[in-house]
């Protein structure tokens, strides 16, 4: 508790699903955050004022993931406000699903998983960087399908999570030397409005788990928080499932 207090986090895509509870959970052990988003004004704005409804700092920055522009901008916000930034959150995500022998995969659906998905990444990182001390921590949500893959249709979806490895193993070697950290939080099925814990496709995803069932946004937000915090120190460049068994 409070293992967070004095730093400030910056979580990309943060006003629903994952995203939201990491943003919750980081405030809950005392970080200040700032968060953005695409579309989501009003939930975003809730998941500002629950933070302060526990006496925690919140601010919600518009900021389309898909836009380098505006998310070197919406960093500039939260440097500004917060004076520096402690924890980079990477969460904003897209799901375009899609079966490449059965229909025609739009080139905007390409372009857009790799823009929200992967450069975005690359984008935030470069941006935040410059605000970050000794300490500093990178936290991405890529998937356990980068590792197993076992339907069809996501063959973009886990070309965008694969792509997350390779660029969380490169960018800690970048960063390593200024003692910063960065990882890749891959989580299996969690119940969210990109994925609900309902219907065929559920039911077909838990028969491919060791634990037969979907995990909650808070579980993801608990292992964020672990590795915002300081006893993950010497945990970088890894990615870590969180997955129920999916890919075992
Ligand atoms: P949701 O669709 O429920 O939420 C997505 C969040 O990302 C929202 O806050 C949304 O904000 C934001 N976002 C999406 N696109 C953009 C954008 N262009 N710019 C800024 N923010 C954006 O998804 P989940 O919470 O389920 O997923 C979060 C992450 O976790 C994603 O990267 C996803 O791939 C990954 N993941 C999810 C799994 C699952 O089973 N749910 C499993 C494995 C990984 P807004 O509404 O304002 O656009």
């Amino acid at each position: 508790v409070d293992h967070l207090a004095g730093k400030v986090a910056f979580v990309q895509g943060g006003s629903r699903g994952i995203g939201a509870a990491i943003a919750k959970r980081l405030a809950r052990d005392g970080a200040a955050v700032a968060l953005t988003y695409a579309s989501s004004a009003n939930q975003a704005q809730e998941v500002v004022q629950e933070i302060e409804a526990i006496g925690g700092r919140a601010i919600a920055i518009k900021a389309d993931s898909a836009d380098a522009m505006q998310i070197k901008s919406a960093v500039q916000v939260a440097a500004d406000t917060y004076g520096k930034i402690d924890i980079l959150v990477n969460n904003a995500g897209v799901l375009a699903l899609g079966n490449v022998a059965e229909t025609e995969i739009s080139l905007e659906d390409i372009d857009r998983t790799l823009a929200v998905n992967v450069r975005s990444v690359i984008v935030a990182s470069q941006a935040v960087v410059k605000h970050m001390d000794k300490g500093g921590r990178i936290i991405t949500i890529g998937s356990t399908n980068s590792d197993r893959m076992p339907f069809q249709g996501g063959s973009i979806y886990a070309m965008s999570k694969s792509a997350i490895v390779g660029l969380t193993k490169g960018l800690a070697r970048d960063l390593g030397p200024l003692g910063i950290t960065v990882n890749n939080i891959q989580p299996g099925p969690i119940d969210t409005e990109m994925n609900p814990d309902s219907g065929d496709f559920a039911q077909t995803l838990k028969g491919l788990m060791a634990l037969p069932r979907y995990g909650t946004v808070e579980e993801v937000a608990s292992f964020a928080a672990y590795l915002a915090g300081p006893e993950a120190a010497y945990i970088t460049g890894a990615s870590l499932l969180i997955d129920g068994g999916f890919s075992a």
